[in-house]
């Protein structure tokens, strides 16, 4: 199907985007790689009088360095995440997870961007923003703030961005020595998106116990969440020792909104949190030696 006509706007700078989006309000929208917006148009559940597109805003768009964090351009697409020598040597999982969205033509036009903003329950960038403390940066005609990933995602489709804002980097902690992390997901077979994806980021002391555990899950409710069960149950523990993952995999499905889909039942959905818990935490900690 044929998306609703509309007019096409294609500003050179963040300022001038946003003064195309006070001039249009409601009847704009952003487009970014148009992997998520575009197939909304064609089934007629987005119908943008005005799509401002973003891919010629030069500067929202790389990966650099700032001290300990990673700074990435909202317009940086999964490929260029996958394969960036920054983002490999300082923070894989991010590689990692970006390699495993859909597919190549996917990868190759879908942004950070526009996957944090769209924040589709089974996208999988929001389990690793969770387990990683991702920061959002957004634009607005107040100029800008940062937004910290546990406030971020609000609920089905639904994020802290206002309406007045772009989305313009995203700040990615690299991970300290002594951590290992992880993104296992069990993909629908057709679309690869998340049916339940979890990310695991652990600190070991050097001797085996946690002394951290930050994990996120995707897919299985209306937004991704924090495994706050999963973190209580690892922290401090050996991670050698018998059963000790096992036991905080456990509660791999506690305080997430488990809901039942074509996917699978509740009870389906809530046993892959605690399967995909142990073994993205299994990895992780492997990873961290
Ligand atoms: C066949 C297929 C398979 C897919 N499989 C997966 C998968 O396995 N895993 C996965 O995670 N995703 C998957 N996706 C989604 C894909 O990753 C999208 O690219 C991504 O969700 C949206 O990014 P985009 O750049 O295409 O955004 P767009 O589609 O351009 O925009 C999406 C929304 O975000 C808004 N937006 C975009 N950029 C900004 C910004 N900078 N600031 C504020 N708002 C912004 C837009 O206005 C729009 O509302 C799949 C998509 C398709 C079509």
């Amino acid at each position: 199907m044929y998306p609703a006509s509309f007019e096409y706007h294609s500003p050179t700078t963040v300022k001038d985007a946003l003064g195309l989006m006070g001039k249009l309000g409601d009847d704009a929208k952003l487009l970014a790689g148009g992997h998520s917006l575009i197939p909304m148009m064609k089934l007629r559940l987005a119908q943008p009088k005005h799509l401002i597109d973003l891919r010629n805003v030069p500067g929202l768009k790389g990966v650099k360095e700032d001290g300990g964090t990673i700074v990435i351009g909202a317009m940086t697409t999964w490929y260029e995440l996958e394969t960036n020598a920054i983002v490999k040597a300082k923070c894989p999982i991010v590689s990692e997870t970006a390699s495993i969205v859909g597919d190549p033509a996917v990868r190759n036009l879908g942004t950070i961007g526009g996957g944090l903003a769209h924040a589709d329950p089974a996208a999988d960038m929001p389990a690793t923003a969770i387990a990683c403390n991702f920061e959002m940066v957004c634009e607005g005609p107040k100029g800008r703030r940062t937004v910290k990933v546990d406030e971020w995602f609000q609920g089905l489709m639904s994020t802290a961005l206002k309406e007045d804002e772009i989305l313009v980097e995203v700040r990615v902690p690299a991970l300290a020595k002594g951590t290992g992390a992880a993104y296992l997901k069990f993909p629908h077979p057709a679309s690869r998106f998340a049916i339940v994806g979890v990310a695991a980021v652990i600190s070991t002391d050097g001797k085996g116990t946690c002394s951290k555990a930050s994990i996120g899950v995707t897919g299985a409710g209306t937004k991704a969440v924090r495994a706050k069960g999963v973190e209580a149950g690892l922290s401090g523990k050996n991670l050698a020792g018998a059963g000790a993952i096992e036991a905080a995999a456990q509660k791999g499905a506690e305080g997430v909104d488990v809901q039942a889909d074509l996917q699978g039942s509740v009870e389906y959905k809530a046993h892959l949190c605690r399967v995909f818990a142990k073994r993205a935490v299994e990895a992780a900690a492997k990873r961290a030696g």
